[in-house]
């Protein structure tokens, strides 16, 4: 499939293109058609569906191959867990910036937009202490066909421990597993060819009923977000690689130029893989083992870009719809997008699909998802370098805790070996 020939203008161009052309065009016919621009709108509801379709297979997969993924020996375990806690942790500190920009610089206020949806409009959002209690399925099927994203999490992570216990026997299985969650990245990838046209009809939908204004406050939530991602890496990743690892933060930034370039022109941190294994060996002089360890590990279930940019997004949602959110809210999207960033998947465009699930299960209009969809190419080049610039920072903290970081690499005192 990789190698078909590209033929004619429009097949010769990379996706992205396409996206940024689809909401071009979509917000020029909006702006001439006015309101009669709904009649585009189910081009991107077909859009929306098909992003929805994909998020309970996605995560389920994708989790339980990623917790497989680790080997069950004594300091797999100890590696495992800790680097578990630094990359939630991280990421919580990532959403809680988003947050915090989202507020200060309010993208969306003043947006005014009303909720055509009724259902979304009714969705009355679960409180946090109902959200922690039913965290566990009593029913892990029913929680399958409701699509009840916690609960399918904490379940793969379950199934997924297990296998990892069960040895030889459980090898079929996590084979199984192994292969329907390759097949869903590639759902995923021919989903996301349709995101052009359904960009382009819901841009024209917006744009109609909007107005041109809309832009403005989308190039606001750019801002917010590379901002937010700039802060994430500069004060954050450099100040745990100085005062807990204690290397010379310096030395890290110049680690992560190649790959978080390689992270914002191809939007994968699963692509971006082998730069970011070879940074963190031959620039860090992290061992073999931890690197390949961690890092996979990393661009499976850390995704602090990706939590920063939910936290800006949902944000942003709440107040172009003049919702007000209250602080067990703001707890709830902490919470939901730490665990969503650990089902995202390190492929293009699969924040978007687990933004969805912020929304729905905080109770906000999934209409929102509408408008970030046109500018998401462009904040996944950011969020994917963050993703992967904090896998480098974990496997330096770790490999320097597990006394398999080689400090005279790092230093550039020798050259790896
Ligand atoms: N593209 C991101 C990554 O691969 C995931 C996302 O869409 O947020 O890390």
């Amino acid at each position: 499939m990789q190698n078909e020939k590209k033929s004619g203008f429009w097949g010769g161009l990379p996706l992205w293109k396409k996206i940024f052309i689809g909401m071009g065009l979509g917000v020029l016919v909006g702006t001439i058609l006015g309101p009669d621009a709904e009649y585009l709108k189910p081009i991107g509801t077909l859009f929306v569906n098909a992003i929805k379709m994909l998020i309970v297979p996605l995560i389920f997969c994708s989790l339980v191959v990623g917790v497989t993924s680790m080997e069950d020996s004594a300091k797999m375990g100890r590696i495992g867990i800790k680097s578990i806690v630094i990359y939630l942790g991280t990421t919580a500190v990532a959403i809680t910036i988003g947050l915090t920009l989202g507020n200060i610089f309010a993208p969306g206020a003043g947006l005014n937009m009303a909720i055509t949806d009724a259902a979304a409009a009714g969705k009355e959002a679960p409180s946090l202490v109902n959200t922690l209690l039913n965290l566990i399925p009593k029913n892990p099927v029913n929680a399958l066909a409701a699509g009840n994203v916690l609960q399918i999490i904490v379940f793969a992570l379950g199934l997924g421990i297990a296998l990892s216990l069960c040895g030889e026997k459980a090898k079929p299985a996590i084979a199984l597993f192994d292969s329907l969650a390759e097949a869903m990245y590639k759902l995923t990838e021919l989903v996301m060819k349709l995101a052009p046209y359904g960009v382009f009809g819901l841009m024209a939908w917006v744009s109609g009923k909007y107005g041109i204004e809309i832009l403005l406050p989308l190039f606001k939530v750019i801002g917010v977000v590379y901002l937010g991602c700039v802060l994430h890496v500069l004060v954050v990743y450099t100040g745990i690689i100085n005062f807990v690892a204690r290397l010379n933060p310096v030395r890290y930034l110049k680690a992560l130029l190649n790959p978080a370039a390689v992270a914002f022109t191809t939007t994968s941190s699963s692509g971006t893989l082998p730069a970011t294994i070879k940074a963190s060996r031959e620039e860090m002089g992290v061992s073999k083992g931890v690197a390949s360890f961690v890092l996979p590990l990393g661009a499976t279930i850390n995704m602090d870009g990706t939590a920063l940019y939910q936290g800006v997004c949902a944000l942003f949602i709440a107040q172009a719809f003049g919702i007000d959110l209250s602080t067990s809210d703001y707890l709830l999207i902490i919470l939901t997008s730490t665990l969503a960033s650990i089902g995202t998947a390190g492929v293009p465009g699969a924040g978007l699909i687990m933004l969805s699930l912020v929304l729905t299960t905080v109770g906000l209009p999934i209409e929102g998802l509408a408008i970030v969809a046109g500018i998401d190419r462009i904040l996944d080049m950011a969020r994917t370098s963050v993703n992967v610039c904090g896998d480098l920072m974990v496997s330096a903290v770790i490999g320097k805790s597990e006394k398999e970081l080689d400090e005279a690499v790092y230093n550039k005192e020798t050259p790896a070996a």
